[in-house]
């Protein structure tokens, strides 16, 4: 049996593809190495970006009260000033975010996805492509202990940084510039949270930059921080030791953890940002999320940009049914990379540049100093930190 699509991965990019798929009634089947619910390295932060792609696939039910809604956003660090500010009215983007922990926010998606009549198999775990002639034309995997192919029309890595297809088929670029290093913690009892996302590019860590997102409203946050990997090569970084000083001793970050303690271990995960660490696609196969290196690289920002390119890749393979021989993706005569570069590109550049050069507290605390007085500059550092343009 040959599938329409295959895609490797459930996180959230595998899940909007699938879904936008299914819903088109496309043979799509999903596969992911872990079982549902499974925990995932991340700030949980969900972007009023985000969270207008979610309402749009129909979850706004699902999630409106049962998780924590953030209205504004909180930016210092370097200095004292403090950049404080409600998300701005826009007519396309809500006018919150949430913080919803992956382990519940990747089940329900892979939920929604299924319902939407795609097939699922988890525990399966993808161990690299079906090539025939320089084109992929399905995956190898192990499912119960037993290893299987699986065809398909077109396939779609959605298997996050270290993807397994992307690798084998040379598309990701491991350039210092495009990747970055986080790690996080869920903290009880941090004091003063609860309607802020709250990032801080604190001197005492520059040039990374840490953040404390509120989960519940009684003092459970995740609380991390991160960096670049060409910073960490250049300035001979540690992590951990940023980490330490971000909760220990920095002027806004320590003070709402003196009494907090640690519920869950300290981990780490790779970014790829900016879509340069990722060639993203070749013939029978387009990579998304993660994979694609679609991370904002100035927050950090990801879940946003694999709903997007989920939702973008399924639009590009109905594009490409063909009378007789279904989906046939080739990216000589129809680009999927061209697509995001349209829609992407120039903001990654600028922020990709900015972090380069720009986050430093030298420049960051007049620049912040200026942007906490008036609320139009307010209002546009949010825009600019969360994409709330286009
Ligand atoms: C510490 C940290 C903090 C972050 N904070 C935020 C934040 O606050 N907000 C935000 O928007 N983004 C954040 N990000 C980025 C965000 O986590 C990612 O951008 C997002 O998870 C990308 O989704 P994805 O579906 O592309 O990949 P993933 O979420 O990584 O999903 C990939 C899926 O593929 C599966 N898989 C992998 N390999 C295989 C295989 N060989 N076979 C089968 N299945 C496989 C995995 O099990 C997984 O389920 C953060 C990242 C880190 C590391």
């Amino acid at each position: 049996m040959v599938y329409d699509v295959i895609v490797a991965g459930g996180g959230p990019a595998g899940s909007a593809t699938a879904y936008h798929l299914a819903k088109r009634d496309v043979r799509v089947l999903v596969l992911d190495k872990s079982e549902f619910p499974r925990d995932k390295i991340c700030g949980d932060g969900i972007a009023p970006r985000a969270v207008r792609t979610l309402y749009k696939m129909g979850l706004q039910e699902q999630l409106d009260g049962q998780f924590n809604k953030f209205h504004g956003f909180r930016f210092a660090g370097a200095g004292k000033a403090v950049v404080e500010n409600k998300i701005p009215p826009t007519p396309r983007f809500p006018d919150h975010g949430y913080i919803i922990k992956r382990v519940d926010l990747d089940k329900i998606l892979l939920d929604h996805a299924r319902a939407a009549g795609a097939e699922v198999r988890e525990k399966c775990k993808v161990t690299g492509p079906l090539v025939d002639g320089g084109r992929v034309v399905g995956v190898r995997a192990v499912f119960d202990g037993e290893e299987i192919e699986l065809e398909a029309r077109v396939t779609v890595g959605a298997d996050g940084p270290h993807s397994t297809l992307g690798k084998a088929m040379g598309l990701l670029v491991n350039d210092p510039l495009y990747m970055g290093i986080s790690i996080r913690q869920y903290y009880e009892g941090v004091e003063d949270i609860g309607d802020y996302l709250e990032i801080y590019p604190e001197k005492a860590i520059s040039p990374g930059s840490g953040w404390v997102f509120p989960v519940t409203r009684d003092g459970v946050a995740n609380v991390g921080v991160g960096a670049m990997l060409y910073h960490m090569h250049r300035d001979n970084i540690n992590l951990h030791k940023f980490f330490e000083t971000l909760i220990h001793d920095t002027p806004h970050v320590a003070p709402k953890l003196r009494n907090a303690k640690p519920i869950s271990p300290l981990r780490g995960a790779l970014l790829r940002v900016g879509l340069g660490g990722s060639k993203v696609e070749c013939p029978g196969l387009i990579l998304v999320g993660d994979a694609a290196s679609m991370i904002n690289p100035v927050s950090g920002e990801g879940i946003t940009y694999a709903l997007e390119t989920g939702e973008m890749a399924a639009e590009h393979i109905l594009g490409t049914r063909m009378e007789g021989r279904g989906f046939h993706i080739d990216p000589a005569q129809d680009s999927f990379r061209e697509k995001l570069v349209d829609r992407y590109q120039h903001y990654f550049n600028m922020g990709t540049m900015s972090i380069k050069w720009g986050n430093r507290s030298y420049f960051m605390r007049p620049m912040l100093a200026v942007v906490s007085k008036n609320r139009r500059y307010r209002e546009d550092l949010i825009r600019a930190l969360m994409y709330l343009r286009h």
